[in-house]
């Protein structure tokens, strides 16, 4: 028999793995909440007697995630997991601290369909979808790597999220689940480039999961230029969709905004910005790009996006 991967698992599909191995249900109801402990040891499994403990390590493992390499920044303590994946694959985490706690900028896909021209992960295209226990994996084995209890994500990493819907939303409620990691919807912020029927479904799906859309650009050709989604959700159409967003949730919404030198940090950018985004229940998140050298895009100076920040302030 080949051996399953019990992370990713809900409570009825470890009941029904176990039921298959001749023991009783609510033996899965207890692997659930050791497996999202980040327990991946099945001798920790303190409640299972031995035999049992045995049938399951010859029956099925816990995660797979291998650390790669870190990265780490001395000066705020972020640090960025290279993770390797089961097939081979590699994917990105970043662990970052700040007052309110610990958060985790988690990967949904290795590479991206999306094509964004200034990005790196856009570069080797598309391979696969994360599946929800590998997107679970990455806060297990950041909170293993950095001893530190993670409490807030944004899926904000490699990928687009909203095209693995069905694995992200598995993946949030997993990681919602009061049987498990019981982290609080709030806590939540899913990052889309626009993708609109989604933004929709997602608004009556998870109200209480915040919700970030990167516009960097808010002129209709400039945007389809450095973003391809733009030809099919043009931007005015996107920020109409976000409008009925914040009426439908009470929410606000955060738009990120990649400053790029000399491409959308110009000030009819700036004044285009405060046109359009003005009266929205929004935040705008500038973000000053890291240079990628095969995109030819560098980012805007620090002086530049502070000059944009109070402009728009
Ligand atoms: Fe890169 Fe995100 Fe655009 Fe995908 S959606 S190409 S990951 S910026």
């Amino acid at each position: 028999m080949e051996k399953k991967n019990l992370l990713g698992m809900t409570t009825e599909e470890l009941k029904n793995f176990v039921q298959e191995l001749g023991e009783k249900p609510f033996r899965g109801k207890q692997l659930f909440k050791w497996v999202n402990r980040g327990i991946t040891d099945f001798e920790e499994m303190t409640d299972f007697s031995k035999a049992l403990r045995a049938k399951l390590s010859s029956a099925a493992y816990v995660g797979s995630l291998k650390t790669l390499n870190v990265q780490k920044d001395t000066k705020d303590g972020t640090r960025k997991f290279l993770f390797g994946l089961e097939d081979g694959n590699a994917i990105e985490s970043v662990f970052m601290q700040y007052k309110y706690g610990n958060s985790l900028c988690v990967s949904s896909q290795v590479g991206c369909k999306m094509g964004c021209r200034f990005c790196a992960t856009a570069l080797d295209g598309f391979t696969r979808n994360l599946t929800a226990g590998e997107m679970l994996e990455q806060i297990y084995a950041a909170e293993r790597e950095t001893g530190k209890e993670i409490n807030h994500i944004v899926v904000m990493g490699m990928g687009e999220p909203f095209d693995n819907y069905e694995n992200l939303t598995k993946f949030l409620r997993l990681l919602h689940d009061p049987e498990g990691k019981n982290m609080s919807y709030r806590n939540m912020t899913v990052s889309t480039s626009g993708i609109i029927p989604a933004i929709e479904k997602f608004a009556i799906d998870f109200p209480q999961v915040n919700l970030a859309i990167s516009l960097h650009r808010l002129d209709n050709a400039g945007r389809s230029a450095i973003m391809p989604v733009n030809d099919a959700y043009p931007v005015d159409d996107l920020l109409a969709a976000a409008g009925r967003y914040t009426e439908k949730t009470g929410r606000r919404i955060t738009f990120e905004y990649t400053l790029i030198k000399g491409e959308n940090d110009n000030n009819s950018d700036v004044e285009m910005m405060k046109d359009k985004l003005s009266g929205m229940l929004c935040h705008v998140n500038l973000i000053p790009l890291n240079k990628v050298d095969e995109t030819g895009f560098d980012g805007s100076t620090r002086k530049r996006a502070e000059e944009i920040a109070a402009r728009l302030t």
